[in-house]
């Protein structure tokens, strides 16, 4: 595979601090924010530390204003004692701090508005590097810094300085981050890239299959990222090259596709439900409900879905879904007898146009030698037309079982929907 390479040849560098980052109690989703975020713009971060709050950050500091273009720091900015980010800033390129008085007045009205005190632990969120520029937070009380390249005479590192808390620091970025970026580095338009979506099919398949031809596409960069039931792949380049890579990935894998526009196997089976004038429901058992929860998780949902059925018991599936008792005593609730009479019971129930079932063993326990733990049935009910199942077999542990097979049933709808 040819690595994805930094399209710009500038470095920028993420610098997250944050004792809880390292202690595991909070997941670093800025790292992962930043790189989706700064990728639309075709800008790649080239290295990302982690450090906990305090002196650490120093260290840290130094080696990145030495190293990169652009360094992020995010987090340290509140009145606490271990928020130390601007002090050590300051200190790291030389430069002295002042309190800022628009920064104070909006503080003090911050406050104001909440009809609260503001205690002087707070005055040192007004202090800036004297020449930096303030970035307004209108979501809370720390404004964030960006110190322009040589402003200390030396350094030619850009450095933004941006609190934590995800609902101050998203709006931020896009209001005084990315066009200070775009600034930097002369992006006039956000960079061309596509993302298809693939399931049914491995990352080995594409390797094999594809490479050497995505390898050959002149100024094409490519890559893949495989998740549980799904293989994306990312296209990046000039539109001739995106059209030349997109045609070589469609010509071979074209049933496979999911989406070429990052869509989710979910948002696709709405869009194509809806386009399609159709009504959707679900009967579920082992899966608990992801199936309809994912559904719900896309805008419009409502337009398609109607009845998201959990009927984990077997007495559930008997009253609400109308299995017949005979049917599990003889064939089991794992089967395909079962999985279609629920996709019926689902249909019926619910008045809709197509229903999906599954039905499985998740483990650890419960499984046997003709039905091992991991298998599950899924079945499809349309209208008009006799129900089908198939059986899937994913020996993983309950979460990613559960998701694979979810996985499978939301193939199965599309497919049926694109014929
Ligand atoms: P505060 O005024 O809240 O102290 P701050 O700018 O000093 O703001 P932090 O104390 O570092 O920011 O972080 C505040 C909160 O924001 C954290 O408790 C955490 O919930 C969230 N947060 C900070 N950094 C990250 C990160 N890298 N990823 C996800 N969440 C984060
Ligand atoms: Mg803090």
């Amino acid at each position: 595979m040819r690595p994805l390479s930094d399209v710009a040849g500038m470095q920028i560098e993420i610098l997250n601090t944050g004792t809880e980052l390292l202690l595991g109690n909070t997941v670093n989703t800025h790292a992962a924010w930043f790189g989706r975020e700064l990728f639309k713009l075709g800008l790649r971060i080239s290295r990302q530390t982690t450090v906990p709050d305090g002196d650490a950050i120093r260290d840290a500091m130094t080696e990145s204003c030495d190293r990169a273009d652009v360094l992020i720091v995010t987090g340290g900015l509140g009145p606490t004692s271990d928020d130390l980010t601007r002090e050590i800033t300051a200190e790291v390129l030389g430069l002295e701090l002042i309190t800022d008085e628009a920064s104070l007045r909006s503080l003090e009205n911050f406050f104001a508005l909440r009809g609260k005190l503001m205690v002087d632990a707070n005055l040192k969120q007004a202090l800036t590097p004297v020449g930096a520029d303030v970035l307004p937070n209108p979501n809370g009380t720390a404004p964030g810094v960006y110190i322009p390249p040589r402003l200390n005479g030396v350094s030619s590192c850009a450095v933004f300085l941006l609190p934590g808390p995800p609902r101050e620091l998203y709006p931020m970025v896009h209001a005084e981050v990315i066009p200070r970026l775009r600034a930097l580095f002369g992006v006039e338009t956000a960079h061309d890239a596509l993302e298809l979506k693939f399931t049914g099919i491995g990352e080995s398949d594409f390797h094999q299959g594809i490479d050497a031809l995505l390898a050959a596409v002149p100024g094409l960069e490519y890559g893949y990222c495989a998740h549980i039931g799904e293989v994306d792949l990312r296209l990046i380049g000039p539109p001739e090259a995106l059209q030349q890579g997109r045609a070589i990935a469609l010509s071979h894998f074209e049933k496979f596709l999911i989406s070429d526009d990052g869509s989710s196997l979910e948002a696709t089976v709405v869009r194509l439900l809806a386009e399609k004038n159709l009504k959707f429901a679900t009967a579920e058992s082992c899966t608990g409900g992801l199936i309809s929860s994912r559904i719900t998780d896309v805008p419009g949902a409502s337009e398609v879905f109607t009845h998201g059925l959990i009927t984990y018991a077997n007495a559930a599936k008997i009253s609400l879904l109308g299995v017949s008792p005979a049917a599990l005593e003889t064939e089991g609730a794992v089967s395909e007898m079962v999985a279609c009479q629920m996709a019926v019971g689902a249909l019926h129930a619910s008045g809709v146009d197509i229903a999906v079932s599954v039905t499985g063993i998740a483990g650890p326990g419960g499984g046997s030698p003709e039905k091992p733990v991991g298998t599950a049935w899924i079945g499809l009910a349309t209208k008009g037309s006799s129900a089908t199942a198939f059986k899937v077999f994913h020996p993983r542990n309950r979460l990613d079982f559960k998701l694979a097979v979810s996985q499978a049933a939301l193939e199965a709808v599309r497919r049926k929907l694109v014929g």
